[in-house]
């Protein structure tokens, strides 16, 4: 049996819940499937110790209902994973989301008929969903990537994976744990986690840049003097030519601010912004020295200036060399954003391995046997990433035009234009697909630019009786040509990082994120819809 409707969503993370609600809203019909149990997206699968956002809270929230941002109270600066998830299960229970999403199913395949102009997609259970329209709001770092190592299905003690974290509580109490994999997720759970454990050990490949959090419980005179000010913040957040995180300043700033440049300031002066831009904690610190990803000697000073702070921080001098990155600039890897992760190597029970000078040669039933010697573990713990940005997508077999696959055409990297569509896929749209901000920016700009901008191209459409959409080639083209050009001008593709796809064995190599600003990327999307969807065929 099948049920036919207007639009299939995939995902009910935000950008599922806030499709559907507009969906809903405009009479259309909907289904969200998802194949997890409960709303959230990553917000649900990733409860490992310490998961926090690392975009504050009073920005990662949604703007489009102004009573829902004035009823909501965010607790802390940086909310932890179980408050988002608490709020993504508020959204679905107030806007009457959850009778359109099917929860435990997974999407398998969707395709494309060029007769019936209509995408049938089915899930793992077999049942089958046809549309006009289908979304994939399936999430950019939604598919964990399991390391290989040898032995690793060997080992026999605990073991868990930070993005499939289980929903009973963990207990680290009197173990000997182990944990691989120093990105946000590592740098998040190894404080946590050594604050229950007898004994920590840490093993590291590469090194991350960490700026403080300074994480704390939000003051309600300050938020609700924020909250006075919102719509402004949000339109502030929404142009400004950066990612969207916005400042939280009382007052809002200009929505363009010039750029402070390096070659402008003494090196004083530009330790003076560091420090200030330290001490006040989170990522803004990246925006301290406004062209720190795109000149090399901004970038060099900023990264001597956390080398300086590991040094201060950590009291070995060995472990301090050993977690001061010098593979990449700064910020070219996501910068992380901590609570305590460089002091928490002062304790005397926790342990860094350098995998560098002393790989692991391979995982036992108890424990990881490294060159230099044999660590015996209770627990192991492994935060190893994820295939970012394409995996979710490619996980699911999905035919366009005369049955010709997603993969095939991707093989060489993704093709969107805008990240929002590609060619030979008529009325398949990406929520935050490679090729738009997304991952470099604040999720939930990007999310609900996305969201609104399908639905003004989906009321167009049906006023001027269009059926369907499809980026013309050229187009296309153009913009996978313009997306690398705007990201060469940049110092990113020196990270070699999953932004590139670096992460995967044999993941093409492209950088996939639009790096110019959430503010210009929105100009670019709106100018395009103005002048009649610019670059994008019909039918
Ligand atoms: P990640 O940044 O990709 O880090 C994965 C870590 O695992 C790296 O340290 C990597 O080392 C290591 N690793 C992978 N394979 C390994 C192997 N075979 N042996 C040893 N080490 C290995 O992944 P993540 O920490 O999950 O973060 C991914 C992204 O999710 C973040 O960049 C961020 O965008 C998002 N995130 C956000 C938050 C937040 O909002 N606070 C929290 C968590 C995640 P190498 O670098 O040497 O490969």
């Amino acid at each position: 049996m099948s049920e036919s409707l207007d639009v299939v969503i995939v995902g009910a993370g935000f950008a599922g819940l806030y499709l559907s609600h507009r969906l809903q809203e405009s009479g259309r019909s909907v289904k969200v499937l998802e194949q997890g149990s409960d709303v959230g997206g990553t917000w649900y699968w990733n409860r490992y110790p310490g998961a926090r956002c690392d975009a504050e809270s009073l920005a990662y929230s949604f703007s489009f209902s102004s009573a829902l941002e004035q009823d909501w109270h965010w607790t802390e600066r940086y909310a932890a994973q179980p408050e988002i998830l608490a709020y993504a299960r508020h959204v679905a229970d107030r806007f009457g989301l959850r009778s359109r999403i099917q929860f435990d199913t997974r999407v398998v395949s969707a395709s494309w008929s060029d007769t019936a102009e209509l995408w049938t997609v089915e899930t793992e259970a077999g049942e089958i969903f046809t549309a006009n329209f289908c979304v994939m709001a399936t999430g950019c770092l939604s598919v964990p990537q399991r390391p290989v190592i040898e032995g690793l299905d060997d080992f026999e003690g605990n073991f868990y994976q930070a993005s499939q974290w289980p929903h009973e509580p963990v207990n680290f109490n009197g173990q000997r744990v182990g944990i691989i994999g120093t990105g946000s997720s590592g740098i998040q759970a190894i404080p946590v986690i050594a604050g229950e454990a007898d004994h920590l050990t840490v093993f590291q490949r590469t090194p991350n840049f960490s700026v403080p959090a300074h994480n704390g419980a939000l003051d309600p005179t300050w938020v609700d003097a924020f909250k006075a000010n919102y719509p402004a913040h949000r339109t502030n957040h929404k142009l400004g030519n950066g990612s969207g995180f916005g400042d939280l300043d009382i007052e809002p700033r200009a929505q363009m601010i010039d750029p402070i440049l390096f070659e402008s300031l003494s090196d004083g002066q530009a330790t003076s912004l560091l420090e200030e831009a330290w001490s006040r904690g989170g990522a803004r610190f990246m925006a301290a020295i406004g062209d720190t990803l795109m000149n090399e000697s901004a970038n060099a000073f900023v990264q001597r200036f956390v080398h300086a702070k590991i040094s201060e921080i950590v009291e070995d001098p060995v472990i301090a060399e050993a977690l001061s990155p010098t593979s990449h600039p700064i910020g070219t890897r996501r910068i992380c954003v901590d609570s305590n992760y460089y002091a928490t190597f002062n304790e005397p029970h926790v342990r860094l391995v350098n995998l560098r000078s002393d790989p692991i040669l391979k995982i036992t039933a108890n424990g990881v046997k490294t060159e230099s010697e044999f660590i015996e573990l209770d627990t192991l713990v492994i935060a190893t990433g994820f295939d970012a940005m394409t995996g979710a997508l490619l996980k699911m077999q999905i035919s366009g035009r005369e049955g010709r696959s997603l993969a095939e055409i991707w093989s060489e990297g993704p093709k969107t234009y805008l990240g929002l569509m590609t060619a030979g896929f008529p009325n398949l749209f990406m929520i935050t697909g490679p090729g738009s901000p997304s991952v470099l920016s604040n999720m939930m700009v990007s999310i609900e630019q996305h969201v609104d901008w399908i639905m003004d191209c989906l009321s167009d459409m049906e006023t001027k009786e269009r059926h369907s959409i499809e980026p013309a080639e050229s187009a296309q083209a153009a913009w996978v040509e313009h997306v690398q050009v705007v990201a060469n001008s940049t110092l990113f593709p020196q990270g070699g990082s999953w932004y590139l796809g670096a992460n995967i064995p044999g993941k093409p190599r492209l950088f996939m994120p639009y790096a110019a600003g959430v503010g210009p990327y929105r100009e670019i999307c709106d100018s395009v819809a103005r002048e009649d969807y610019r670059g994008f065929d019909f039918a």
